[in-house]
């Protein structure tokens, strides 16, 4: 088979950084390093929006730092190897994402990445290859690493991130060291995100955020108060019969932009569940948004909780749906809101589902 000539397209890689919540990974790859047992391969798992790819950059380029030596690993910054990778040509570290357009790693991409773990290091040091994300490779080319993982070469490191480890070649994934980014606490990721933010943030955002603080900071620029007031109104009207699930469901998908609609079945999420928590609490434990707790049905009529609950997986499977077919969304959408309308208010014999008069 030829080779490929051209060069992927480049694509801005991460910085090495290592995050308050990276400390218990980093420590154990330490110990690794100081034993002179790194393994050859190392799975990086965890959630999007923990720094995965900030971690394997911290760790490609401390493998690589001229100064990790008598068993220390770490980034000194300023040797030639740091520098070499501060300006992104380091010729022993190969980095793997999908090409622009595409979402897998390619048989070729990876291949070429293979080999070059298989020859003698440019440097007399480390070969590090990082493959991101791993769970979205072809066959070929976890084939191609599976060849790579059997027959490690001296001096390679592989490096796969996932956050969906099960979506690996079980083949492979039995043949790497796991190393787990776990998601910090809440009070950790809070002071993290209020200290990058710049200013006082929102738990809801965390929460909104799946506990990821890197998400919740991309989203901390001012879309998530957009997207909370957005919501807390078109609630509030269809709530009132002041708009119909037609004019909501239209509103929600207004920018035709899939992910924006799954970040409004996100943050639904959030509130059913905090209704659903309140109906068996029998005390007030909505999430509290930017602006107040989101509103409530009607605060005189008791929540029924097992309608709530079956709203809540509905809005799961909804999103779920989302992400993976092309849907008629705004019709998909109606449906959710009449559904909606009926668990929060079962004992009115009927819906309001269009707007009177
Ligand atoms: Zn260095």
């Amino acid at each position: 088979m030829a080779k490929k000539d051209e060069q992927p397209e480049v694509q801005p890689l991460p910085s090495p950084r290592l995050l308050p919540w990276h400390s218990a990974a980093a420590t154990q790859l330490r110990q690794a390093w100081a034993a002179n047992r790194l393994p050859h391969a190392i799975l990086v798992q965890g959630a999007d929006g923990l720094g995965k790819g900030s971690f394997a950059a911290w760790l490609s380029a401390a493998a690589l730092c001229e100064q990790s030596v008598d068993g220390k690993l770490d980034v000194c910054g300023t040797c030639a190897s740091c520098a070499l990778i501060k300006a992104g040509s380091h010729p022993d570290l190969y980095w793997v994402a999908p090409e622009a357009d595409k979402t897998q790693l390619s048989v070729d991409q990876v291949r070429a990445a293979c080999e070059k773990l298989s020859k003698t290091s440019f440097r007399q040091g480390y070969k590090v290859a990082i493959l991101e994300p791993a769970h979205q490779m072809t066959l070929g080319a976890a084939n191609s690493v599976l060849k790579t993982l059997e027959e490690p070469s001296p001096g390679s490191l592989l490096v796969l991130l996932t956050s969906r480890p099960s979506g690996l070649l079980p083949t492979v994934r039995s043949r790497c060291q796991k190393l787990t980014i776990a998601r910090p606490s809440t009070a950790e990721a809070m002071a993290w995100l209020q200290n990058e933010a710049g200013k006082s943030v929102s738990p809801a955002l965390l929460a909104f955020s799946g506990g990821a603080p890197l998400r919740a900071l991309s989203y901390a620029d001012g879309r998530f108060d957009a997207l909370n007031q957005h919501m807390q109104k078109s609630l509030r009207d269809l709530l009132s019969g002041d708009a119909d699930v037609t004019q909501v469901a239209a509103e929600w998908d207004d920018s035709k932009d899939k992910d924006a609609l799954i970040d409004r079945l996100v943050w639904l999420d959030l509130w059913l569940s905090s209704l659903a928590r309140t109906a068996i609490a029998g005390t007030d434990d909505r999430v509290t948004f930017p602006g107040g707790p989101a509103p409530l049905p009607s605060p005189s009529r008791p929540l029924n909780i097992s309608a709530l609950y079956s709203m809540v997986d509905r809005t799961r499977a909804l999103k779920a749906q989302l992400a993976r077919t092309a849907l008629q969304r705004e019709l998909a959408v109606e449906s959710w809101l009449i559904a909606l309308l009926e668990a929060l208010a079962p004992s009115r014999g009927g819906a309001p589902v269009a707007r009177a008069g």
